[in-house]
């Protein structure tokens, strides 16, 4: 067998750069990558073969970073994102295959907000090592939910009680090789039957003593926050970022800005009803979903509008389909196209605390590139057909005929079993 040398150097060239900052487009460009960095992003012609490189001519395309989610679940299945007696290693398979499907989407970071057994640290390790390429995992480990909290049937959230717990549970997480802490702080959402809508779970004491033990360890926290209240009492105890921010007033958005706190709205959940359908969620779980829809829009706007830091996670399955379907969402509800960009890029990878190396195309960065066919700033719709993606320098294997499982039959079909197994 001929081994193909893979190359080093590589140049592309013919292209548009949206470098994930903001500012304007870079046209007629070319972007030089040495190994797993960009050493060179200028205009014009370049002589990338004296230089030893390969040429790729993008042909008019745009060149932009990698995507990144700020809030994955790579084992869940819904709409029951629980499967009854389902054996571990099924589960972590299934992560992997998302978490590879993703990249192939251009999703090539992600911060896993929740996963059972440390799966996501095992899948981190898997891909740095580079036994598959993959995306670059920032991990949280099991959430930390307060005894009865939100989704407390399912096996990846762990109940835990009173401050000396809470720091011991914190210590943990980081023992077995976390990058953040996930802590529920309001509850009462779609899964929380009988429990009333955005209820505190801890006290402050319980919040900050999360926090105070996770940044001690050079860790940072984000928090599933559904209101005002709860928003109130995670920044004033020190939260980094917040997720889903359902019901926010004014003051609470205020709070977020003046303490540079970072919001995922997660629009997702409350508004794609195609992935609803698709996934054959149960009515009563839309209802309750629906219900928050209005006043999740308006938070969001007024986030946007006063300037928080907000960021791109959609929280569902498969994270390639909802992370795109996420971009989608914060245009639609009144997000300029760039800043749409600019928050699924540079702002997401400064929450994921990854910022140093990725998130924009700057000189020096690793090279985590999407190229797409049509220009996002025009139509955001172009973010789904992603012609070439790159990891760390490589291209990414695009060709799905290579594995003959569809990631969305597996997913379907896993959500079948669990509503026959919960329906039993
Ligand atoms: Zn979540």
């Amino acid at each position: 067998m001929r081994r193909v040398k893979t190359a080093s150097n590589r140049l592309f060239t013919n292209c548009t750069v949206i470098d994930g900052r903001g500012g304007e487009p870079i046209a007629d460009a070319h972007v030089l990558v040495s190994g797993d960095s960009i050493r060179r992003v200028a205009i014009g012609p370049f002589n990338g073969a004296a230089s030893g490189a390969e040429v790729w001519d993008l042909q008019g395309g745009f060149l932009l970073p990698g995507f990144c989610s700020t809030h994955v679940h790579l084992g869940d299945v819904w709409p029951l994102p629980e499967l009854v007696d389902e054996p571990a290693a099924q589960r972590a398979i299934r992560a992997g295959s998302n978490a590879m499907d993703a990249l192939r989407c251009g999703i090539t970071s992600m911060r896993s907000l929740g996963e059972d057994r440390f799966i996501d640290v095992a899948w981190r390790e898997a891909f740095e090592k580079g036994i598959s390429i993959g995306p670059t995992i920032v991990a949280s480990g099991n959430p930390l939910i307060a005894p009865g909290g939100h989704a407390k049937f399912m096996s990846r959230n762990l109940e835990v009680k009173g401050p000396g717990a809470l720091r011991r549970a914190v210590e943990y997480q980081i023992e077995r090789g976390v990058d953040c802490i996930k802590l529920v702080t309001t509850a009462g959402e779609a899964l929380d039957e009988g429990q009333s809508f955005g209820q505190l779970q801890f006290t402050s004491e319980e919040v900050r003593a999360v926090v105070d033990t996770a940044h001690a360890a050079g860790k940072f926290v984000c928090t599933h926050t559904g209101t005002t209240e709860g928003v109130l009492q995670a920044v004033d105890a020190g939260v980094d970022c917040i997720e889903h921010g359902y019901v926010m007033n004014q003051t609470a958005v205020d709070a977020l800005v003046a303490n540079g706190v970072f919001l995922t709205p997660t629009l997702t959940v409350t508004h794609n009803e195609a992935y609803f359908e698709k996934v054959g969620m149960p009515e009563a779980q839309r209802e309750r979903f629906r219900r928050l829809r209005d006043r999740h829009a308006e938070s969001f706007r007024r986030a946007y509008r006063s300037g928080v830091q907000i960021v791109c996670g959609a929280d569902l399955n498969p994270v390639g389909y909802c992370t795109l379907s996420e971009i989608e969402w914060m245009v639609r509800l009144g997000m300029t196209t760039s800043d749409a960009l600019v928050a699924a890029t540079d702002t997401s990878a400064r929450t994921n605390g990854i910022a140093r190396e990725r998130g924009t195309i700057e000189v020096g960065k690793k090279a985590d590139l999407v190229v797409l066919n049509g220009n996002p700033l025009d139509d955001i719709g172009h973010i789904w057909n992603a012609e070439l993606v790159v990891k760390s320098g490589r291209p990414v294997g695009m060709d799905r005929s290579e594995s003959k499982a569809d990631l969305w039959d597996v997913l379907l079909s896993c959500g079948q079993t669990g509503i026959e197994a919960g329906a039993k």
